[in-house]
Protein backbone atom coordinates (compact mmCIF):
# COMPACT_ATOMS: atom_id res chain seq x y z
CA UNK A 1 0.00 0.00 0.00
CA UNK A 2 1.67 3.49 -1.24
CA UNK A 3 0.70 6.35 0.16
CA UNK A 4 -2.36 8.34 -1.62
CA UNK A 5 -3.99 5.74 -2.12
CA UNK A 6 -7.62 5.56 -2.03
CA UNK A 7 -9.99 2.77 -0.88
CA UNK A 8 -13.56 2.02 0.53
CA UNK A 9 -13.96 0.76 3.46
CA UNK A 10 -14.78 -2.35 2.67
CA UNK A 11 -11.12 -2.76 1.21
CA UNK A 12 -9.41 -0.75 4.07
CA UNK A 13 -11.56 -3.60 7.02
CA UNK A 14 -10.04 -6.28 4.30
CA UNK A 15 -6.28 -5.34 4.39
CA UNK A 16 -6.51 -4.46 8.30
CA UNK A 17 -8.09 -7.55 9.12
CA UNK A 18 -10.95 -6.62 10.96
CA UNK A 19 -14.04 -4.22 10.94
CA UNK A 20 -12.86 -0.36 11.77
CA UNK A 21 -15.78 1.19 13.08
CA UNK A 22 -13.72 4.06 15.27
CA UNK A 23 -11.62 7.18 15.36
CA UNK A 24 -8.89 4.90 17.28
CA UNK A 25 -8.26 1.22 16.95
CA UNK A 26 -5.78 -0.40 19.03
CA UNK A 27 -3.84 -3.34 17.14
CA UNK A 28 -6.78 -4.84 15.91
CA UNK A 29 -4.47 -7.98 13.72
CA UNK A 30 -2.16 -7.57 16.80
CA UNK A 31 0.50 -5.77 15.20
CA UNK A 32 0.19 -1.74 13.96
CA UNK A 33 -2.51 0.15 15.45
CA UNK A 34 -5.19 2.39 13.15
CA UNK A 35 -6.47 5.57 13.22
CA UNK A 36 -8.83 7.28 11.24
CA UNK A 37 -9.20 10.92 10.45
CA UNK A 38 -12.43 12.37 9.05
CA UNK A 39 -11.26 16.52 9.05
CA UNK A 40 -15.21 17.00 9.24
CA UNK A 41 -15.81 15.73 12.66
CA UNK A 42 -12.31 15.77 14.54
CA UNK A 43 -10.31 18.50 15.67
CA UNK A 44 -7.08 17.03 14.61
CA UNK A 45 -4.47 18.94 12.48
CA UNK A 46 -2.28 18.10 9.93
CA UNK A 47 1.02 19.88 9.83
CA UNK A 48 4.41 19.52 7.95
CA UNK A 49 3.10 18.37 4.87
CA UNK A 50 1.49 15.55 6.28
CA UNK A 51 4.94 14.35 8.38
CA UNK A 52 2.83 15.19 11.61
CA UNK A 53 -0.25 14.93 13.01
CA UNK A 54 -1.92 16.17 16.00
CA UNK A 55 -4.55 13.79 16.60
CA UNK A 56 -8.00 14.68 19.16
CA UNK A 57 -8.39 11.50 21.14
CA UNK A 58 -11.91 9.70 20.65
CA UNK A 59 -14.80 10.77 22.22
CA UNK A 60 -16.69 8.63 24.55
CA UNK A 61 -20.27 7.93 23.33
CA UNK A 62 -22.90 10.03 24.36
CA UNK A 63 -25.21 8.37 26.76
CA UNK A 64 -28.46 10.63 25.50
CA UNK A 65 -28.81 13.37 22.36
CA UNK A 66 -29.06 15.83 24.66
CA UNK A 67 -26.18 15.07 27.03
CA UNK A 68 -23.44 17.49 26.29
CA UNK A 69 -20.01 15.90 25.32
CA UNK A 70 -18.23 14.80 27.79
CA UNK A 71 -14.63 14.24 29.53
CA UNK A 72 -12.32 12.20 27.14
CA UNK A 73 -11.30 9.74 30.33
CA UNK A 74 -8.21 7.73 31.06
CA UNK A 75 -10.20 4.65 32.61
CA UNK A 76 -13.76 3.18 32.06
CA UNK A 77 -15.91 2.90 35.05
CA UNK A 78 -14.37 -0.66 35.66
CA UNK A 79 -11.40 1.29 35.75
CA UNK A 80 -9.68 -0.23 32.68
CA UNK A 81 -7.73 1.87 30.21
CA UNK A 82 -10.32 3.39 27.80
CA UNK A 83 -8.98 3.30 24.48
CA UNK A 84 -7.34 7.09 24.63
CA UNK A 85 -6.22 5.55 27.84
CA UNK A 86 -4.12 2.74 25.95
CA UNK A 87 -2.52 5.00 23.58
CA UNK A 88 -1.81 7.24 25.80
CA UNK A 89 0.05 4.81 28.06
CA UNK A 90 1.74 3.38 24.64
CA UNK A 91 3.46 6.81 24.29
CA UNK A 92 4.53 7.13 28.09
CA UNK A 93 6.80 3.89 27.78
CA UNK A 94 8.08 5.06 24.49
CA UNK A 95 9.05 8.28 25.86
CA UNK A 96 10.80 6.65 29.11
CA UNK A 97 12.23 3.76 26.76
CA UNK A 98 10.49 1.16 27.63
CA UNK A 99 8.94 0.02 24.48
CA UNK A 100 9.38 1.14 20.70
CA UNK A 101 6.97 3.50 19.38
CA UNK A 102 3.40 2.48 18.74
CA UNK A 103 3.23 2.23 14.72
CA UNK A 104 -0.23 3.59 13.88
CA UNK A 105 -1.43 3.29 9.73
CA UNK A 106 -3.58 6.58 9.48
CA UNK A 107 -6.52 6.83 6.92
CA UNK A 108 -8.09 10.21 5.96
CA UNK A 109 -11.75 10.22 4.84
CA UNK A 110 -12.32 11.61 1.70
CA UNK A 111 -15.63 10.82 0.50
CA UNK A 112 -18.34 9.23 2.04
CA UNK A 113 -16.82 5.28 2.20
CA UNK A 114 -13.70 6.41 0.30
CA UNK A 115 -10.92 6.70 2.69
CA UNK A 116 -6.96 7.87 1.78
CA UNK A 117 -4.03 6.01 3.09
CA UNK A 118 -1.94 8.71 4.91
CA UNK A 119 1.00 6.23 5.78
CA UNK A 120 2.36 4.70 8.78
CA UNK A 121 3.04 6.99 11.71
CA UNK A 122 5.02 6.60 14.90
CA UNK A 123 3.37 7.90 18.31
CA UNK A 124 6.01 9.77 19.99
CA UNK A 125 3.61 11.98 22.44
CA UNK A 126 0.08 11.92 24.17
CA UNK A 127 -1.10 14.52 26.77
CA UNK A 128 -4.37 15.78 27.68
CA UNK A 129 -5.84 19.39 27.42
CA UNK A 130 -8.97 21.15 28.36
CA UNK A 131 -10.74 22.35 25.56
CA UNK A 132 -14.46 24.13 25.61
CA UNK A 133 -14.01 22.70 29.28
CA UNK A 134 -13.58 19.54 28.60
CA UNK A 135 -10.48 17.24 29.32
CA UNK A 136 -9.49 15.66 25.78
CA UNK A 137 -6.48 14.00 24.69
CA UNK A 138 -3.76 14.74 22.03
CA UNK A 139 -1.94 12.19 20.45
CA UNK A 140 1.32 13.58 18.24
CA UNK A 141 1.96 10.94 15.12
CA UNK A 142 5.41 11.49 12.91
CA UNK A 143 5.26 10.01 10.10
CA UNK A 144 7.56 6.67 9.15
CA UNK A 145 9.80 8.43 6.63
CA UNK A 146 10.48 5.78 3.75
CA UNK A 147 13.69 3.99 4.24
CA UNK A 148 16.92 4.46 1.79
CA UNK A 149 17.41 1.65 -1.23
CA UNK A 150 20.22 0.04 1.36
CA UNK A 151 18.50 0.06 4.34
CA UNK A 152 15.10 -0.93 2.46
CA UNK A 153 16.84 -3.91 1.16
CA UNK A 154 18.13 -5.43 4.67
CA UNK A 155 15.06 -4.53 6.11
CA UNK A 156 13.60 -6.89 3.80
CA UNK A 157 15.80 -9.28 4.14
CA UNK A 158 15.30 -9.59 7.51
CA UNK A 159 11.23 -9.04 7.17
CA UNK A 160 11.52 -12.22 5.01
CA UNK A 161 13.47 -14.33 7.46
CA UNK A 162 11.45 -13.22 10.59
CA UNK A 163 7.63 -13.05 9.11
CA UNK A 164 5.16 -15.95 8.37
CA UNK A 165 5.57 -16.48 5.28
CA UNK A 166 1.70 -17.65 5.20
CA UNK A 167 0.57 -14.33 5.68
CA UNK A 168 -0.15 -12.39 2.66
CA UNK A 169 1.35 -8.42 3.26
CA UNK A 170 -0.63 -6.10 2.72
CA UNK A 171 0.99 -4.40 -0.26
CA UNK A 172 -0.28 -8.12 -2.33
CA UNK A 173 -3.51 -7.78 -0.84
CA UNK A 174 -3.90 -4.15 -2.07
CA UNK A 175 -2.89 -5.19 -5.75
CA UNK A 176 -4.76 -8.43 -5.63
CA UNK A 177 -8.43 -6.74 -4.27
CA UNK A 178 -7.81 -4.03 -6.97
CA UNK A 179 -6.84 -6.48 -9.55
CA UNK A 180 -9.73 -8.49 -8.66
CA UNK A 181 -12.27 -6.12 -8.46
CA UNK A 182 -13.11 -6.60 -4.93
CA UNK A 183 -14.93 -9.75 -5.30
CA UNK A 184 -15.13 -13.57 -5.55
CA UNK A 185 -12.99 -14.57 -9.06
CA UNK A 186 -15.10 -17.52 -9.65
CA UNK A 187 -18.32 -16.38 -9.08
CA UNK A 188 -18.77 -12.62 -8.50
CA UNK A 189 -19.85 -12.40 -4.77
CA UNK A 190 -19.27 -9.69 -2.58
CA UNK A 191 -20.19 -11.43 0.74
CA UNK A 192 -17.48 -13.36 3.13
CA UNK A 193 -14.72 -12.74 0.82
CA UNK A 194 -11.07 -13.68 1.98
CA UNK A 195 -8.06 -14.14 0.17
CA UNK A 196 -6.76 -17.85 -1.01
CA UNK A 197 -3.65 -19.30 -2.09
CA UNK A 198 -3.93 -20.61 -5.61
CA UNK A 199 -1.59 -23.07 -5.24
CA UNK A 200 -1.95 -23.84 -1.55
CA UNK A 201 0.47 -22.88 0.96
CA UNK A 202 1.07 -26.38 2.09
CA UNK A 203 2.08 -27.35 -1.58
CA UNK A 204 4.59 -24.94 -1.65
CA UNK A 205 2.74 -21.97 -3.26
CA UNK A 206 4.10 -18.32 -2.43
CA UNK A 207 1.88 -15.46 -0.92
CA UNK A 208 2.72 -13.00 -3.61
CA UNK A 209 0.10 -11.80 -6.14
CA UNK A 210 0.38 -14.44 -8.87
CA UNK A 211 -0.26 -16.89 -6.51
CA UNK A 212 -3.05 -15.11 -4.64
CA UNK A 213 -6.82 -14.50 -5.70
CA UNK A 214 -10.21 -13.65 -3.64
CA UNK A 215 -13.01 -15.94 -3.25
CA UNK A 216 -15.91 -15.85 -1.47
CA UNK A 217 -16.58 -18.68 1.37
CA UNK A 218 -18.91 -21.02 -0.59
CA UNK A 219 -15.86 -20.99 -3.71
CA UNK A 220 -13.11 -21.33 -1.01
CA UNK A 221 -14.72 -24.51 0.78
CA UNK A 222 -15.48 -26.05 -2.97
CA UNK A 223 -11.97 -25.38 -3.60
CA UNK A 224 -10.70 -26.88 -0.51
CA UNK A 225 -13.16 -29.98 -1.23
CA UNK A 226 -11.42 -30.69 -4.34
CA UNK A 227 -7.82 -30.27 -2.85
CA UNK A 228 -8.32 -33.07 -0.50
ZN1 LIG B 1 -17.50 -17.31 -5.04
Amino acid sequence: MMIGDTLSHFNLCMIEGAKIRRGITYRPNGQHSVFLLNPATTGSEILEDGRVILYRGADPALTSKKALPADQPMYDKKGNLTLNGKFHRAAMAYQSGQAPAENIRVYQKRHEGIWEYLGLYSLTEAWQVTEQERRVFRFRLERVEPQTSHSQRETHANCSENANPRLIPSEVKTLVWQRDGGCCVQCSSRENLHFDHIIPFSLGGASSADNVQVLCAVCNQQKSNKIQ
